[in-house]
Formats: structure tokens, sequence, C-alpha cells
């Protein structure tokens, strides 16, 4: 059998269930992690910003809404990547988040599958947040979010990336979408999207046959965490949605 194309492979490591009671430890270097894919999402070691991954580059956007790249050698506690080859890019104008994600599933078959969504273009308005490093003994997803800078930008040129995941994964990912922002110039405004509105955009959209979920089998917080799934879809979505 013909080897799979590593392009319709979805690579996560950890999950979205792990950041629920607090183990935000780097698990996973930014080097071995980029191997596995040249855009993605994620957050970083100590819960410390929001991930973006373009270009085969890792960008870490902090609290005070400061862009920094990140160095192969520092770390994630979750983050999905993939390598881009979409299979169909259209052109959108004047649409808002809900009419977007919509417009994707109303338009192609991948309701059921893990697909990734870029946009590329000019938006007439981008809202996002940013998460707040924390310190051991680290707080429950829900008390680390408490508080969450907020950052708004109008007529900004950037690109979108993310992903939709089947109500089933809800615990493995976010379900529903789960997007991220960062300016074109690298350091406007980037962070995990809570709305916008794009003004033109190339849309491009990736389905994947195959989700790997790589474990951190060697942080031991996480092999004996005593996981309570009472709640745990409400805390992800008050968090992450
Ligand atoms: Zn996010």
């Amino acid at each position: 059998m013909a080897e799979q194309k590593k392009q319709s492979v979805l690579f996560q490591h950890g999950t979205l269930s792990l950041l629920v009671p607090g183990l935000f430890a780097g698990t996973m270097t930014v080097g071995e992690l980029l191997q596995h894919g040249n855009y993605g999402i994620g957050t970083v070691q100590d819960f410390n910003g929001e991930l973006v991954v373009l270009d085969g580059h890792a960008y870490q956007v902090v609290e005070s809404g400061a862009v920094n790249e990140l160095s192969a050698e520092q770390s994630v506690p979750f983050a999905t990547v993939h390598f881009d080859d979409p299979v169909a890019q259209i052109e959108l104008t004047n649409l808002n988040k809900a009419e977007v994600e919509r417009y994707l599933l109303e338009h192609y078959p991948f309701r059921n599958v893990f697909f990734a969504v870029k946009i590329t273009g000019e938006f007439a308005h981008m809202h996002t947040r940013v998460v707040e490093e924390q310190q051991k003994p680290y707080p429950t997803l829900t008390e680390a979010t408490k508080t969450q800078p907020k950052f708004n930008q109008d007529n900004i040129h950037g690109t979108l990336i993310g992903y939709y995941a089947p109500e089933l994964f809800q615990g493995v990912a976010v379900s529903g979408y789960h997007v991220h922002f960062l300016s074109d110039d690298r350091k406007t405004i980037g962070g995990h999207i809570l709305d916008y509105r794009l003004t033109k955009g190339q849309v491009a959209i990736q389905p994947f046959a195959t989700l790997e979920q790589h474990f951190p089998l060697s942080n031991a917080d996480f092999r004996n965490q005593n996981f309570n799934y009472d709640g745990m879809s409400q805390s992800i979505n008050q968090a992450e949605k």
C-alpha cells in the first residue's frame, strides 16, 4: 500500500482536555513540533500566550500583545499542526466570522472530519484575546482564563489559521472552529480569534484523512492526572469559544 501523503495527516500534541486541570508544562519542543507541520495553532509552555505557526515559523503572541518568534528549544503543552496543501481556495468578501464558518460547512462536504482553514487577506476588523502566563502550581483552565487581555484592530492584513473539529472530538480538541490570527507585519495584532470581519481574502480549506494524536508520555503530571470529565466540556467552551 502506498504510504499516506503527509498532507492528509493532522498532527496534535497533547489534548485540549489536559489544559482543563492546568497541565501547562511544555512537553514537546517547537523544533520537534515543526517536523510535523508548517501551519498550526496551540499554546506555549506555562500557558504563555497563543501559538501561531505560519510557513514553518512558530510565533507566540503574549499577554502584552507582543509577538515573538519561538526558538526550537522552547516547548508547548498543546499544539496542532499540518503541512499546508489546500484542496480548495476561494475568494470571499465582506463576511464576518460566523458567516465564513457557515459558508464553509454548507459548501464543502467535510462536517464529519477535521479540516484546516487558512485565510489570507484584509480584515476590516479583527478581535482577539491572549492567555496569560501561569506559574507553578498551575491553576485550572477556568482560573487561568478568568482575565484575558483582548485586542482590536481595524483594516489589517494578515493570516487566519485554525481548524474545524467534529463534535465527537470535543475534549481532544475544541469542537467546531478554533482559529488564530497573526498580522502580516508579525507585530500589530495576533492571538486567539473572538471575531472578525473579512474585507477580502483567499480562503483555503484542507481536510484530513488521519488524526495523529501524540501524548506527553514522558510527563509524570499528565500520566498521574485523574481527569474529571464532569463539566469538562463546559470548561473548554467557557475558555476557548
Ligand atoms: Zn486558541
